[in-house]
């Protein structure tokens, strides 16, 4: 099976949002890679962590066929450069960012698809009229609702909601989450910063998506709700929809 991304599959937005001064998220939509970054730190470093980790997976990119260690490996590759950012600039020490995203890879025989993430931007997945959840958050309320601490209702609003356990940026390294899935025909993913998913629920989220096709219409659509939400915080999403071939 072979996975066609075409001009026209790739929709890209971002927004500063109505609270934050800068926008420390960073989008990649580059060749068959995928990904955002949503970047912390203080004196703008959030948006240098962010930036790096985006330039490092889009390296992927220039390769001819990508095999899933690949990007389990760029992300090593990639939390290693923030770690050497840091030492060049010490003002930077503290700086860390969360990556998620696609990318196709060669694996079992065929093209399938690599999902992979660190931290808690999602990555989702439409087919069908059905919305789900593909990532699993790395944060302390997914680990608190893991152990039945409390409900998602609960983490909405818990003072731990913005703590991560892991991200790019650490030593030692993260463990990225990775799942190798093979295409479906008419799937569309959305990846997203958690400025997007703190101001929508995820059936508001896969709403847009039941209602729109054109991946660039749906990921302005998306940014747009979660600004006039609140947007209290930087939102980001990528779309990519693609066909496949045997
Ligand atoms: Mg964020």
């Amino acid at each position: 099976m072979a996975i066609l991304i075409d001009r026209g599959d790739v929709g890209v937005a971002t927004d500063v949002g109505r609270v934050r001064e800068h926008n420390e998220d960073s989008v990649l939509a580059r060749g068959r890679v995928f990904a955002v970054a949503d970047g912390m730190g203080g004196h703008a470093a959030g948006e240098v962590a962010s930036r790096i980790a985006v330039e490092v997976l889009a390296e992927l990119a220039d390769r001819d066929e990508l095999h899933p260690d690949d990007v389990v490996h760029q992300l090593a590759v990639a939390n290693r450069r923030l770690l050497e950012s840091v030492t060049q600039t010490p003002e930077r020490r503290g700086m860390g960012t969360t990556a998620a995203g696609v990318a196709v890879v060669t694996a079992k025989g065929g093209e399938q698809w690599a999902v992979f993430n660190v931290g808690d931007s999602r990555v989702y997945r439409w087919v069908s009229g059905s919305f789900t959840r593909l990532s699993t958050d790395h944060s302390e309320v997914q680990e608190l609702m893991d152990a039945g601490v409390i409900t998602e209702a609960e983490a909405a609003v818990h003072p731990l909601r913005n703590v991560i356990t892991r991200s790019l940026g650490t030593d030692p390294a993260p463990v990225p989450d990775l799942w190798v899935m093979p295409p479906v025909p008419g799937e569309r993913f959305v990846l997203c910063s958690d400025g997007l998913s703190n101001e929508l629920s995820d059936e508001q989220i896969g709403s847009v998506l039941d209602q729109i096709t054109d991946p660039q219409t749906v990921a302005d659509a998306l940014v747009r709700a979660a600004v006039e939400a609140g947007g209290r915080d930087n939102v980001s999403v990528v779309v990519v929809s693609a066909s496949s071939r045997e």
